[in-house]
């Protein structure tokens, strides 16, 4: 449904005067996601992945530049073509209730030009809104509800493939609990869903697969079931490290800071960090296929 191959995104800045630099933010990026699944991307605060929703939907700004390929259903995502899918085929659900207008009752937002009341409510009943949620504004909802509305209205545009950017952070963990099940549930009725998170618990416990960003590169994309037999079948030393961090594990932290992607030098990205590394792991290592999955790391067998 989604297939990303060799993404990469710079924004141009002005400096003093008129002096203009390029600050690279995703250096190489290679995702895809079927009909019918859910694909975490995990990545910790400023690596560079709410960009990559950005860059799906068509919503950056005028000094981003991108390269590489992206398709959505075999086509090529260009400018013209997300015109007529964004908002309709493809849906995000954003990281914050403020994507809603503050100024207008939460129905007819959620109702659109296509569709009108019944069908509002219809959704509604289905994620347990009560009717009278329509005639509300965004700033009377809880955190709860607010999230239930963000996703109705991507369930009645009728999305397909539905990237959900950071949905969860601020929510108790059963709301958090139940804004994924929501998630769950549409990649079990067909959609494809991306789940931008931070949160590597929560991801595993309603994702297919789980892409893995570090300084604005995909380091592995592994399987759920990678992470059942105590880490052994992950590929690449980092995701190891952070399975490893998790309370429920070891608990034992990685030393060390990820770099910010525009000053990765040709080397490993985790070289610096990584126990692993030899005199190979100086120069740029491409991603390549092994066991189901996906890796950045000469040394993976
Ligand atoms: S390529 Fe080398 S430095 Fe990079 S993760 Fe693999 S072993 Fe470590």
């Amino acid at each position: 449904m989604l297939q990303i191959k060799h993404f990469s995104l710079r924004f141009s800045l002005y400096g003093k005067g008129l002096e203009q630099r390029d600050l690279e933010v995703i250096s190489s990026l290679d995702v895809d996601i079927k009909a019918g699944e859910l694909v975490s991307i995990i990545g910790s605060s400023g690596s560079g992945k709410s960009l990559l929703a950005h860059a799906v939907l068509g919503i950056l700004p005028a000094n981003a530049h991108l390269s590489g390929e992206l398709y959505y259903q075999g086509q090529a995502l260009t400018k013209k073509a997300l015109e007529k899918l964004r908002g309709r085929e493809i849906a995000l659900i954003p990281q914050s209730v403020t994507y809603l207008d503050p100024t207008m009752k939460v129905g007819k937002q959620v109702m659109g030009v296509r569709h009108d009341a019944a069908d509002v409510e219809a959704v509604f009943r289905r994620y347990k809104l009560p009717a009278s949620v329509m005639d509300k504004y965004p700033f009377e909802l809880s955190g709860g509800m607010a999230r239930r509305i963000l996703v109705s209205a991507a369930v009645i545009a009728g999305a397909k493939l539905i990237i959900a950017d950071e949905p969860t952070p601020g929510l108790s963990e059963t709301l958090a609990k139940e804004a994924l099940a929501h998630l769950r549930e549409l990649a079990d009725m067909g959609c494809g869903v991306m789940l931008i998170t931070h949160d590597i618990t929560l991801a595993l416990e309603v994702s297919d697969r789980i892409s893995i960003f570090y300084s604005g590169l995909t380091l592995e994309t592994a399987l759920r079931r990678d992470f059942e037999d105590g880490g052994r079948s992950l590929r690449h030393p980092y995701t190891r490290a952070l399975w490893k961090a998790l309370p429920q594990n070891d608990f034992s932290p990685l030393p060390g800071f990820q770099p910010y992607a525009g000053t990765v030098t040709e080397q490993c990205a985790f070289f610096p960090r990584c126990t692993m590394a030899t005199e190979e792991c100086l120069h740029p290592i491409p991603m390549r296929d092994l066991r189901d999955g996906k890796v950045r790391c000469i040394h993976a067998a």
